[in-house]
């Protein structure tokens, strides 16, 4: 089964290292039906990894111009233009966001207080981290990963994205962070923040970034959060996080095997019509 469509794209505006250009001509000569670019919002802090307001109004101008350019051509490809949002982003632009965008992806990277000055994310500098988990967690990488699962939970219940980020992306350095996955206090946490999510959103994403770049060989979030989403009645969609078109599509063909295997009847993709989803069966 073929997933042709993705909805988590990053480009030269933010962090990625791919045009809009490449990303739609890689979309396009893999057959893609449907294409979401979802640029770091602007947050007001560490500028180096999201847009600044300028970059953010020129990448939503280039995105409008390209779904026009596509749509008069009567392309098959449908473009999307969303935004991945920090759950630190302030609630002025959130609310601007939410007006302006096609949809949003509510993602959780930073910690809201800066260590000496530098902003501490869950998936940035591992050193960083291990500072912030003994000076504030006394040690305890678990403590870490409870407040992250605070924060992240929390912030979906209350900004209701249309798509669940990277759900559990602190345990990407888990081994140089002595983070044990597999502890049941771990696992409370970030079952109580599924459920918490879940009140605020029904898609979450199983996301293939973490394999892209080599962190992992299994997607984001783990087997047991995937097999509990499924319980609870929750939507999947499929994302690379794509950060270079070379690898729009990574590892889709086996991800959709492990959700089939897995008992999920359904992938939504986005959409080609009018609504922001539709489905494709397993
Ligand atoms: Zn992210
Ligand atoms: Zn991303």
């Amino acid at each position: 089964m073929k997933f042709l469509s993705n909805a988590h794209t990053h480009t030269t505006f933010c962090d990625g290292r791919s045009t809009i250009g490449e990303q739609i001509a890689a979309a396009q000569r893999l057959g893609f039906v449907s294409l979401g670019f979802s640029g770091h919002a602007m947050q007001g802090f560490d500028w180096a990894y999201c847009m600044s307001p300028d970059a953010q109004a020129a990448y939503y101008a280039s995105l409008r111009g390209a779904q026009a350019a596509l749509r008069a051509a009567g392309a098959l490809l449908t473009l999307h233009v969303g935004l991945e949002q920090d759950a630190l982003v302030p609630d002025d632009s959130k609310a601007q966001n939410r007006r302006v965008y096609d949809y949003l992806i509510g993602s959780t990277h930073y910690f809201p207080e800066p260590l000496d000055g530098a902003w501490v994310a869950v998936d940035g500098s591992p050193d960083l981290l291990l500072r912030c988990i003994r000076e504030r967690f006394h040690g305890d990488a678990i403590a870490m990963a409870e407040a992250y699962y605070a924060i992240h939970g929390d912030s979906i219940r209350r900004d209701k994205p249309d798509i669940i980020g990277h759900f559990d992306l602190v345990r990407k350095y888990a081994g140089q962070l002595g983070l044990d996955t597999n502890a049941p206090a771990y696992r409370r946490a970030a079952l109580a923040a599924l459920e918490k999510v879940r009140e605020g959103c029904a898609v979450l994403e199983v996301n293939t970034g973490n394999i892209a770049r080599g962190y992992d060989t299994m997607p984001y979030p783990a087997p047991f959060l995937l097999e509990a989403w499924r319980a609870m009645g929750g939507d999947v969609t499929l994302t690379s996080d794509c950060h270079n078109a070379a690898q729009l599509d990574c590892a889709f063909t086996q991800t959709m095997a492990m959700l089939k295997d897995g008992g999920f009847d359904r992938v939504l993709r986005l959409g080609t019509g009018a609504s922001l989803w539709e489905a494709v069966a397993l």
